[in-house]
């Protein structure tokens, strides 16, 4: 899969030195990195918003979540500020649904909404079923719908556990037939 260099944010970023551009902190005159130390964090972050906005901007991200240590070098490559609401993720409800949907006069899909709660790649899924059923599988709708071609939602209730064991089977929602 291709790196998204686009997304590479410009400036300087934490753990990288860079000696030109450091910056000292007003309110307790330690270079930025240090505020966070010191006593008066908050001062620090006062003074940062009204005369380096932009650190001021950087510093909160960075320590936006930290705690999964995880996401330090993806957040360091992202750094956009589009990129950041990826994070919030967490918050949302993880749960898949199947329903199966009529196509045709006999023939059905099955619809799997929600992988993307679990950080599932949607295009990566939507092949690994493809190969699993021999059949027609695409990403369609909002970006985080799969149809299957076939009835094949049964069958998903044992694969999906089996092939992603963040998925517990009480996470998988039967929606039963919709009518599309
Ligand atoms: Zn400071």
């Amino acid at each position: 899969m291709a790196e998204v260099k686009e997304s590479l944010p410009s400036g300087p970023q934490a753990g990288v030195e860079y000696p030109l551009t450091l910056h000292y902190c007003g309110n307790c005159s330690m270079p930025l990195e240090y505020c966070e130390f010191y006593p008066q964090y908050e001062k620090c972050k006062e003074w940062l918003e009204q005369h380096l906005p932009e650190e001021f901007d950087k510093m909160t991200k960075l320590n936006e979540g930290s705690g999964d240590g995880d996401d330090d070098k993806k957040r360091q490559k992202r750094g956009g500020k589009g990129m950041m609401r990826a994070k919030k993720k967490e918050e949302v409800e993880k749960k898949v649904c199947l329903s199966r949907a009529p196509r045709g006069k006999r023939k059905s899909v099955t619809v799997i909404t929600g992988l993307s709660t679990f950080g599932i790649d949607l295009k990566m899924a939507s092949k690994y079923f493809a190969n699993k059923f021999s059949c027609g599988a695409s990403v369609t709708g909002n970006g985080d719908e799969i149809v299957v071609q076939g009835d094949v939602k049964d069958d998903l209730f044992d694969i999906l556990p089996e092939k992603w064991e963040e998925i517990d089977e009480d996470l998988i929602d039967d929606l039963g037939d919709m009518k599309r």
